[in-house]
């Protein structure tokens, strides 16, 4: 079984029909909507339409809403993508037509844009695929010369190199998303362009305000944001190694080590973390992911990430279906290769703090070293298969809950596959039993097999876990 989870994002390509059932039978985990483009009325049909597809295939698929954020980008174009030249001028103006770009000038949404840049700036468009030079600010429009060219279409990103554009993190728009988005009754929500873990408790805030119960995902991609890393985990559910954004602030040859970096402390403070970008970027246009590709997504794998996400590929892209199932290939053979090389010491040296900590970690620790066929974890908020999937494995987690909104959210979790499982209908006295009757009735465990269970004593309670059982498979 594929440990690492595999995020797709909706778009375009994913409203044809049959794709998202297409997505799901190739292994899609979770889904992202991205409110930087298109309407609620859009996106609600996108949540209505995932809901009905997953639900046909049986599964259970997360959604993760993403707001904007305070992203600089371009308006729309009047017919269709232009072509930029090397050396031309194109001029950036808030005051035009937000449909009306040509290959001379576009409009941009944002105000303060001529107030925050001036002559000389560097500006990268599509997270740097083409660049522009600042050469005068006139009233609402920026004009700039052509350094580096190429096709521009709707909607594309705009930074400075070496950040500072001044936006605050969540904007009236964000503000809005979130309420749409707690209505929806989307799993996470993704906050772009976090400063600090004070614009993280703000939008876990109007979150709950909104009604919303969805957990909460920073998006690594400022400068200001590497700066305060470790607040930022700790206020946040997960983390996302947002690389488009992040690789133009802070320059490519930095961002490999800084995936590492932001991966391993993500973990080491037991959140969740999601590397993102341009990981099967070619698969935009090809059946097949270079090499290189390959070869990201495994490292990301290696480097102990929840998850992997596509973006443009799935979003846009002409081989949807094929790039989710190309990603899952990878993930499973990185995942093989890298048990092989050796047992974890995950966390040996570490004090635990509560008692369903210390019972994961000993159930983890007791997998890692008797293999089990299948680790059983009854649970409510999915507290304790997240304390479990952050000890290295490749032991199944199974997580057994009566919570639909559990059973979605543990999907980002590498390594956690939820079961609907309803313990108040049980008599506990036969539980066990019954638990290893669904596993065999799953296909996940044969007559013989050892499987550890976790469990409180009052179930139904959230946080109660307090004991492990080690069981064998009757014939059942
Ligand atoms: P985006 O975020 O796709 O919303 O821009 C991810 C990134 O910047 O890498
Ligand atoms: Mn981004």
């Amino acid at each position: 079984m594929r440990r690492t989870k595999i995020i797709a994002t909706l778009g375009p390509a994913t409203d044809a029909p049959g794709v998202l059932a297409g997505l799901i039978e190739a292994g899609v985990d979770v889904v992202r909507i991205n409110c930087s483009h298109g309407s609620w009325d859009d996106r609600n049909r996108q949540v209505r339409a995932l809901r009905e597809a997953s639900e046909a295939a049986g599964k259970h698929v997360a959604i993760i809403g993403d707001l904007q954020g305070p992203k600089i980008r371009i308006n729309r174009f009047a017919a269709g993508p232009v072509t930029l030249r090397e050396g031309a001028s194109f001029v950036l103006d808030t005051a035009m037509d937000p449909k009306g770009g040509t290959a001379e000038a576009v409009g941009v949404a944002y105000e303060s844009l001529p107030q925050d840049v001036t002559r000389g700036d560097s500006l990268l468009l599509d997270d740097g695929q083409l660049v522009l030079e600042v050469m005068r600010v006139e009233g609402t429009r920026v004009h700039c010369r052509v350094v580096i060219g190429g096709e521009l279409s709707d909607s594309k990103g705009i930074n400075r190199q070496c950040g500072g554009l001044s936006a605050r993190a969540l904007t009236p728009k964000d503000r809005d998303d979130i309420r749409h988005a707690a209505a929806a009754g989307i799993d996470w929500l993704a906050v772009s362009f976090v400063r600090n873990p004070e614009d993280m408790a703000e939008a876990r805030e109007l979150l709950r305000q909104a009604g919303g119960s969805a957990h909460l995902i920073a998006k690594i991609e400022r400068a200001e944001a590497v700066a305060s890393l470790e607040g930022i985990i700790d206020a946040s559910d997960a983390i996302m190694v947002a690389r488009g954004d992040l690789g133009v602030e802070m320059g490519y040859a930095g961002l490999t080590g800084l995936q590492k970096k932001i991966l391993r402390l993500t973990r080491a403070r037991h959140k969740v973390a999601i590397t993102a970008t341009q990981m099967m970027e070619s698969m935009v246009h090809h059946r097949m992911p270079t090499r290189a590709e390959v070869s990201d997504v495994a490292n990301a794998v290696m480097d102990g990430t929840d998850a992997v996400m596509l973006s443009a590929e799935t979003a846009v892209g002409e081989y949807p279906v094929q790039a989710v199932a190309a990603m899952a290939e990878v993930c499973v053979g990185a995942e093989t290769y890298q048990f092989s090389a050796g047992r974890p010491r995950d966390r040996s040296d570490d004090q635990f703090e509560t008692v369903d900590e210390a019972v994961a970690m000993a159930v983890m620790y007791t997998a890692n070293h008797l293999r089990p066929q299948a680790i059983v974890a009854l649970t409510e908020s999915g507290s304790t298969p997240l304390w479990m999937s952050r000890v290295r494995s490749d032991i199944p987690i199974f997580a057994f809950t009566r919570h639909e909104a559990t059973r979605r959210r543990v999907q980002l979790y590498r390594g956690v596959y939820p079961v609907a499982y309803d313990i108040t209908h049980t008599d506990l006295a036969l539980v066990d039993q019954e638990l290893l009757g669904v596993m065999h009735s799953m296909g996940h465990v044969s007559a013989g097999d050892l499987v550890i269970i976790t469990r409180g004593e009052l179930s139904g309670v959230s946080g109660g876990t307090n004991s492990m059982k080690i069981l064998r498979v009757s014939g059942l």
